[in-house]
């Protein structure tokens, strides 16, 4: 999608309404418009990233660290025991709007969100082969 057509772009340029919990230099976050949990929220850079996969290092570095204090404000508001951070890249993953961002949903004891994936596990030396070619594409990478 391009910048010109993203509901985030227009979010983060004020150009449509959002429930803003959070405006910095290169960061807004607001309130998903869907919540999973009452005070879920989404936290976006202001320039355009499809994903985790093209947005450069520095930028992503600014805009988790606005993370922590999310998550403190967010607990203490809601009265959230715990929360997850969620970040979706790519359709298959559940992303929708593909502008990076990242979810804060705030989780209570017995809330019936779930998380419990269903856990696979590894054929002899899967894991140890999936591990040195991870290892080598990263080497190669730098
Ligand atoms: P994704 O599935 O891409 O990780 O999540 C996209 C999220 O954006 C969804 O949770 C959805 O509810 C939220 N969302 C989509 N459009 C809007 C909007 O116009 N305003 C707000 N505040 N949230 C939106
Ligand atoms: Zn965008």
């Amino acid at each position: 999608m391009q910048a010109g057509s993203c509901i985030f772009c227009k979010i983060a340029a004020g150009e449509i309404p959002a429930l803003r919990v959070l405006e910095a230099k290169d960061a807004v976050a607001f309130l998903d418009i869907g919540p999973l949990a009452p005070g879920h929220l989404l936290l976006i850079p202001k320039a355009h990233y499809t994903s985790i996969l093209d947005v450069p290092p520095p930028a992503l570095s600014e805009l988790v660290s606005h993370l922590p204090g999310l998550a403190r404000a967010v607990l203490q508001v809601t009265g959230a025991s715990g929360l997850n951070i969620l970040q979706n890249t790519g359709e298959s993953s559940g992303q929708a709007v593909f502008h990076l961002h990242f979810h804060l949903i705030p989780r209570t004891a017995g809330d019936r969100l779930g998380y419990r994936w269903n856990a696979g596990s590894y054929s002899a030396g899967q894991g140890e082969a999936l591990q040195g070619r991870i290892v080598e594409t990263l080497k190669s990478r730098v």
